[in-house]
This record gives C-alpha cells, sequence and structure tokens, in this order.
C-alpha cells in the first residue's frame, strides 16, 4: 500500500516509521521544516521498547509538494489543523484513497468527509502513545492497542486492509463497530484531565493538592457521559472514572498534551474535545457547566496575545 500520514509529528512520524518498516510504501506529509529536513538528511530516529533504529524507506515532504495518490491516507495534525492540511493535500487524495482519522475529540469523520466521499471515511482511537524529541526524532514506551470502524459503520474490503496493514506494524488494531464508545470514553477523560491542567497549569497528579480536585474532574466526566448517553452513545461512566482516579494516582507527573500546548505557546484541541461536547449537548438540551466554563477559561489562554 501506498500510505500517507498527514501530519507527521509524534503520533504520525511513529505510525509513519512503523508501517514503513512493515515494508509499505510511506510519505510522510507535514509543515515543520526541521523536522523534514532532518528526515530526509538522516532517516526518522524511532525509539520504542523494540530498540533505537533509523528508518530511511519513507518519503518526507509538504502536503503540496506530494504528487502520487495514496491508498490510504492516516491524519494525524492536532484537530484544528485537519481542515488546512487536508486541503494542501489535494493530489494525494484520489477517488479511491481511503481516509483514517485516530485524533482526539470529536468531528474528525465530518471534517474528514468534507474532502472525500464519506464512504472512504474511518475513524478510531488509539491508546499507542507518541512523543516528538526533536527534529527526526520520535518515541514511544509501552504498548497500546487501535479500534476503528467505517464512519458509515460498514465493513469493506478498504477496511479489512487498513486492520492489517496496522496488525503488520504491529500496533494491534482492530475493527470494531463499537468504536463510538470508545471515543466518547477517552474524550471525557481528556476534558475533564486536559482542560483542568491546562487551565490550572498543573500537573495530572496536582489536581489532587486540594481537596476538591478529584471532585471537580468526576463532575466532568459525569456531564460528558450524560450528553454521550443523550445522544445514544452507550459509554461506561464508571470505567472512565476509574480511569481517571487510576491517572490521578499513578500518572502523578504527566503534563497532558493540552498542558504542552500552553506552555509551548500552540493553540490547544479544546474545541475538538470540551468544545464539541458543549455543542452536542446544546443540541439536547442538557446543562455541562463544568466542562462550558473550562471550554471558556483555555478559549481565553488561546486567545491571549501575549503568547
Ligand atoms: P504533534 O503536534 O506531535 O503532531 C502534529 C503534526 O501536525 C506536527 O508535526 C505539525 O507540524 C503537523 N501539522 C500542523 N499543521 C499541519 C498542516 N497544515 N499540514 C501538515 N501537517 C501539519 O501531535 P501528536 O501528539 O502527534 O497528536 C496528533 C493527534 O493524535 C492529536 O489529535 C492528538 O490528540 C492525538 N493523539 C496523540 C497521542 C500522543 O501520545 N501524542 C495519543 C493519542 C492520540
Amino acid at each position: 500500500m501506498h500510505i500517507a500520514i498527514l501530519g507527521a509529528g509524534a503520533m504520525g512520524s511513529l505510525f509513519g516509521g512503523l508501517l514503513a518498516e512493515a515494508g509499505h510504501r510511506v510519505t510522510l506529509l507535514d509543515v515543520d521544516e526541521a523536522h523534514l529536513r532532518a528526515i530526509n538528511e538522516n532517516g526518522l530516529q524511532l525509539a520504542t521498547d523494540a530498540g533505537e533504529r533509523i528508518v530511511t524507506n519513507l518519503a518526507a515532504m509538504r502536503p503540496e509538494a506530494a504528487t502520487q495518490p495514496a491508498d490510504l491516507l492516516i491524519v494525524f495534525t492536532k484537530t484544528l489543523h485537519t481542515q488546512a492540511a487536508l486541503g494542501a493535500a489535494r493530489t494525494v487524495l484520489a477517488p479511491q484513497t481511503a481516509l483514517l482519522s485516530l485524533q482526539n475529540g470529536l468531528g474528525n469523520a465530518e471534517r474528514l468527509a468534507q474532502f472525500a466521499d464519506p464512504a472512504r471515511v474511518m475513524i478510531g482511537v488509539t491508546t499507542w502513545p507518541a512523543d516528538k524529541n526533536g527534529p527526526g526524532r520520535v518515541s514511544s514506551h509501552g504498548t497500546g492497542v487501535i479500534r476503528l470502524m467505517s464512519a458509515d459503520g460498514a465493513g469493506s474490503p478498504m477496511l479489512s486492509r487498513t486492520v492489517e496493514a496496522l496488525n503488520e506494524a504491529g500496533l494491534a488494531c482492530t475493527a470494531d463497530a463499537d468504536v463510538w464508545a470508545a471515543i466518547w470514553e477517552k474524550v471525557a477523560f481528556n476534558a475533564a484531565l486536559n482542560s483542568l491542567c491546562a487551565v490550572a497549569g498543573c500537573t495530572v497528579g496536582e489536581l489532587t493538592n486540594v481537596a476538591d480536585g478529584e471532585a471537580l474532574a468526576l463532575k466532568i466526566v459525569v456531564e460528558v457521559a450524560a450528553v454521550a448517553h443523550a445522544h445514544g452513545v452507550a459509554v461506561n461512566e464508571s470505567h472512565i472514572a476509574d480511569n481517571v482516579r487510576h491517572a490521578l494516582a499513578h500518572h502523578r507527573v504527566h503534563r497532558p498534551s493540552m498542558l504542552q500546548d500552553v506552555l509551548a505557546g500552540r493553540k490547544t484541541e479544546i474545541e475538538a474535545i470540551n468544545g464539541a461536547v458543549v455543542e452536542a449537548a446544546r443540541l439536547r438540551a442538557i446543562a455541562v457547566p463544568h466542562t462550558e466554563t473550562l471550554l471558556h477559561l483555555v478559549r481565553l489562554i488561546d486567545a491571549k496575545e501575549s503568547r
């Protein structure tokens, strides 16, 4: 398969590197010139539990420089950059190109469907972690899984081929028609911990430094779960709450990506997380005061002129 990765940061480079190692033809598409130059000059330096190595059998370029249509395009920009990236990557998108988003947040299928036949759009969720450690260098330690489905819920040869390719790369992928629940559960977890840490400027564990920190995070979980249920998505609220409590106790020094974005002066993914939940709540006339207040606070941070 010719697999293009649109947004070759931490996750995109990890997936691209592993797919190239599995023998697929991979093109990384990104706008970070230093990262592209490093990969083209020295290869992609990949550090995983399997060891450190340099992947050289892949191409890296800006989206508008790509000339070959892809069989599969995996979108791994941050959600706020999806449309700009797809708009610049039109040459890669042929009528037969399948599109996959494993980005966090809600609305990913709709954003991809603006650029392709909705029947060719797949969405899912992944628990693989990745970090970008500098130009041309990414790492991922621990394990993860991928669950994905066609956005229209149908099975297809395209879906089977994609699952197969990701499994060949060792990424533990399954087709799962229940993926909406997993997507919403991750949104609930991120709406709670990401937005709170971004606003407070604290690590996950530091949320428990005040008596009501955990309670506040769990109130957001309750709100998001209520919205998911109102939209017919059977999330497991106590499972999400357990995950939040586990993170508060065991991932104490973790800085969620939204906090990392704030600290680096980048805009956050708040609109695809709290923003999308507030919009979905409005459609069902559900009050989500904590989720909504955090949305407005993070929007204020994103809009600061001093950043
Ligand atoms: P990242 O910031 O490391 O990578 C995003 C990349 O997109 C960057 O290299 C950036 O230069 C590129 N980009 C920005 N605008 C672009 C454009 N117009 N065209 C092409 N490329 C463009 O982000 P990440 O951590 O890899 O996360 C990507 C997505 O995956 C996010 O939605 C995130 O929430 C989700 N996710 C991340 C992790 C993780 O551990 N990092 C885990 C699961 C899901």
